[in-house]
């Protein structure tokens, strides 16, 4: 019997097609309708439905470039299953090149929403009705905050076994074994039991090779993994790449000043070891910031003026610093066939390789 085609919005997607649905969220002051771009590939055999969207964050756009070069890979001609790219899900913020909504809600803090609630609860509630009731799979791409570049990374909740085995494909450096937090997407998918990742790379506002072609190979790797695209010919499959931490820590700054930054981005750092100076102008009153944990630096903080309290590098804990090592040797090397030399000393954990 032929496959059903796939139905979103009023709009069928016969199998072995692909189409651009138009989903209405919401009207600009001036009555013009704003959509969120929905590009459904409909496989000719059943499969997973997974979801691959960026940017519910607007100014993380380094997922929608993510999700582009997927769409462009060829081995989605044999697709099983249906892929679902939302490469833009917070249309507001991407236009205002902002992370919130015009109300200044955090859309990824508005889930489940209700049709009658905030704009954020309205799309949040358009989303989950609209999209996420048809997946069974997501992932979900984000970058860091303004001005704060992360390692690429993923976080999931690793007890739910499919999770975990998205999670281990995706294959990034590190896995940060995460909770959930209340109102966003990851955190609602889970409690409907659909197996959800985010993946973190980069800074928001910005485009970074290396980031960017990780978190494509990622996509492409779980989709691999779940059986939705053929594996490659003549690779090897090696199943463990990343090194998995159980928390995360962030350092802040204890005065306010200037920053030197000492510790790189990758950079396994010992517990007591030194980050970071922050002084004031004139270097009269100076402090070493000192890392609490041992383990590998998966976030700095680009912007050298801080203030007390300020977020200024992430540390994900390693009590065993091999592992860390591991993880980031395996990183690398995965790269070094398909990065130009020309593009990799531009990333801030150049130093890291010599
Ligand atoms: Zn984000």
């Amino acid at each position: 019997m032929a496959r059903a085609p796939f139905e979103m919005a009023g709009v069928q997607v016969k199998p072995g097609t692909r189409q651009t649905i138009e989903i209405p969220i919401a009207k600009l002051y001036t009555h013009t309708p704003l959509h969120i771009p929905v590009e459904i590939v409909h496989g000719r055999r059943d499969g997973p439905v997974l979801m691959v969207c960026g940017a519910i964050h607007g100014d993380e756009i380094a997922g929608v470039e993510i999700v582009r070069r997927v769409l462009t890979n060829s081995a989605l001609r044999n697709l099983r299953g249906t892929l679902i790219a939302v490469p833009i899900v917070n249309i507001f913020g991407f236009v205002h090149r902002t992370r919130y909504l015009p109300d200044r809600r955090d859309l990824n803090r508005c889930f489940p929403g209700s049709e009658r609630g905030s704009l954020g609860g309205r799309i949040a509630y358009l989303l989950r009705t609209q999209i996420m009731e048809h997946v069974t799979h997501i992932i979900d791409l984000h970058t860091g905050a303004i001005h704060r570049f992360n390692l690429p990374q993923v976080r999931a909740e690793l007890k739910n076994p499919e999770t975990a085995r998205m999670a281990e494909a995706f294959a990034a450096p590190v896995i940060i074994d995460a909770g959930l937090r209340d109102g966003s997407l990851r955190a609602y998918a889970d409690s409907l039991d659909i197996p959800v990742i985010t993946y973190e790379g980069g800074e928001a506002l910005r485009f970074d090779d290396v980031v960017i072609g990780s978190g494509v190979k990622g996509v492409m790797r779980v989709m691999r993994e779940l059986e939705m695209v053929p594996p490659r010919k003549g690779r090897s499959t090696v199943k463990k790449r990343s090194e998995i931490a159980a928390s995360s820590q962030w350092v802040r700054a204890e005065i306010d000043g200037i920053m030197r930054p000492v510790a790189k981005l990758g950079q396994k750092v010992r517990k007591g070891q030194k980050l970071a100076m922050v002084a004031d102008p004139f270097g009269e009153s100076e402090t070493a910031i000192v890392s609490p944990c041992s383990g590998i630096v998966i976030c700095v903080n680009n912007l050298p003026l801080v203030n007390e309290g300020e977020a200024i590098y992430h540390i994900a804990r390693f009590d065993e610093l091999n592992e860390a090592e591991k993880a980031m040797d395996y990183f690398r090397s995965s790269f070094e066939t398909e990065v130009s030399e020309a593009v990799v000393p531009m990333h801030p954990w150049d130093e890291l390789q010599k």
